[in-house]
């Protein structure tokens, strides 16, 4: 009997729609979605998108301040969040409604409902319709996980934090990853009194540890109160607001706790496990380089199946497995050399090996240079920016990119090409600085910092 559909995707997130779409328009198969909430996913409903804006918005004091330091007669004002919250809800609509009109023009079938498997090639939605399918794309993504502490459900995570009623006075962060460091960027320049509290030694771990320090120092000096080695143990309602008590016994009393603790894969209820479908220990769905489960007809792309944890990474994951499976490209995705960027405030981009895995390794030299940016030290401030190259001792390969500073996410994105690509140190040297610019360190920096001699 043939299928209903050559492909039937679940989740209607980067990997999902990606997939869908090639599938469906240049591969020529019949593509059903289904999307239990709103259509883009994590990244354009509560994730990127709504994030990048606020960290913008964020941004604005600082800049005022500059402004005036350069001569103007600006006064900043109040900050106006329930307009700001109707805008950013406003663009989110226009990006899903313009996520949908793709797909529909790409002609896949959006069903707006919960979907699960009821075997290998079928699909039960929670409209009681029931699908075949030859291909079944799991495409669910993550969510937010919140460790099991007293009081967590006084906690909101960041799924919630573009709908807030009011801006908070005082907000604790727990965590040291990209969303807790990114948000407590954007409080702190709206205002808002922030405790980011960390369990490891250093925030944002598994960064150039240089780099990580850099954006700390950054974010210090803009008023965040950092507290590494430190972990919630409870939380409580208090007649002012949450009174947070660490491990050690101290409290602190917010308006607003933040858990940003990790994202897990979201299988739950998808019936996978009675299918055979493989896990790995966080319930991500394990797959080969093809993103191929344990069941031939069964895919997984994405979060869900926490690889490289990237809305671009699942994208080509997404595009990568419609290739092979409709259009004759048989296509791996690419997980080598993926450029990255916390929007902090300062900004990290990297790419590549860290110093301290350059040093595990060894024969490396590191080329560093950390100064104060020309516009904002005319504006009287001490940020400084970090540029930096792991470079192969040996073969004069750069390994590896970090850059700490504003607009470092669109610098690391133009570095990344020619790291990508192999480029020697001698390459970046050979390319002519563009004046005056900060990035134009990337290419002038002669001299090793230090080197790290082969082990
Ligand atoms: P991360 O994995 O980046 O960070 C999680 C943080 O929570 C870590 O600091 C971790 O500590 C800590 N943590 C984990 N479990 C516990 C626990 N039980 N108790 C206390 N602390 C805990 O996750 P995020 O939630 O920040 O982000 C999720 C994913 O989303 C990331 O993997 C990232 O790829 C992606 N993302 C990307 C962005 C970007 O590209 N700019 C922006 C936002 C998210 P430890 O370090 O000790 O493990």
């Amino acid at each position: 009997m043939p299928f209903d559909y050559d492909l039937f995707v679940i989740g209607g997130g980067s990997g999902g729609v990606r997939a869908a779409r090639i599938a469906a328009a240049e591969g020529g198969a019949r593509v059903g979605l289904a999307e239990e909430s709103r259509m883009g996913g994590t990244c354009v409903i509560r994730g990127c998108v709504p994030k990048k804006l606020m960290v913008n918005a964020s941004a604005y004091p600082k800049a005022l301040q500059d402004a005036a330091a350069y001569g103007w007669d600006v006064q900043a004002g109040a900050f106006d969040w329930p307009k700001f919250r109707g805008l950013l809800g406003a663009e989110l609509t226009r990006l899903e409604t313009a996520y949908r009109g793709t797909l529909r023009n790409a002609g896949v079938v959006v069903h707006d409902a919960r979907a699960s498997l009821a075997d290998a090639h079928t699909v039960r939605l929670s409209t009681g319709q029931t699908f075949t399918a030859k291909h079944i794309l799991i495409a669910t993504g993550g969510w937010p996980f919140v460790p099991d502490v007293p009081g967590a459900d006084l906690a909101v995570t960041s799924n919630e934090m573009f709908d807030l009623d009011t801006l908070p006075q005082r907000a604790l962060i727990v965590g040291g990853g990209y969303i807790a460091s990114e948000f407590a960027c954007i409080l702190n320049g709206f205002g808002t009194k922030v405790t980011q509290i960390y369990r490891g030694p250093q925030i944002l771990r598994g960064f150039d540890e240089e780099a990580r320090g850099h954006v700390v120092t950054g974010m210090q000096a803009a008023g965040i109160e950092i507290r590494c080695n430190a972990d919630v143990a409870r939380l409580d309602r208090s007649s002012g607001g949450i009174v947070a008590t660490d491990l050690s016994g101290a409290q602190i009393e917010v308006d607003l706790v933040l858990y940003a603790t990790g994202r897990r894969p979201n299988v739950q209820g998808l019936g996978l496990e009675q299918l055979g479908v493989a896990f790995g220990q966080f319930g991500e769905v394990i797959v080969d380089e093809w993103s191929q489960t344990a069941v031939p007809s069964i895919y997984a792309v994405g979060d869900v199946t926490n690889r490289v944890n990237l809305t671009p990474v699942a994208i080509r994951e997404g595009h990568a497995l419609a290739d092979t499976l409709f259009r004759a490209k048989p296509t791996k995705a690419d997980h080598a050399m993926v450029a990255s960027a916390v929007f902090t405030q300062p900004e990290l981009g990297a790419v590549g090996m860290t110093e301290e895995q350059a040093k595990a390794r060894g024969g490396a030299e590191v080329y560093a240079a950390t100064f104060r940016p020309m516009k904002t030290l005319f504006a009287g401030r001490q940020d400084r920016v970090l540029m930096k190259l792991i470079v192969d001792a040996q073969t004069r390969v750069v390994l590896g990119c970090h850059i700490v500073g504003p607009e470092a996410g669109e610098m690391i994105q133009l570095a990344a090409i020619a790291v990508k690509m192999g480029a020697t140190k001698e390459d970046f040297d050979r390319t002519v600085a563009v004046h005056p610019t900060m990035a134009e360190e990337l290419v002038t920096m002669r001299k090793p910092t230090r080197t790290h001699p082969a082990i």
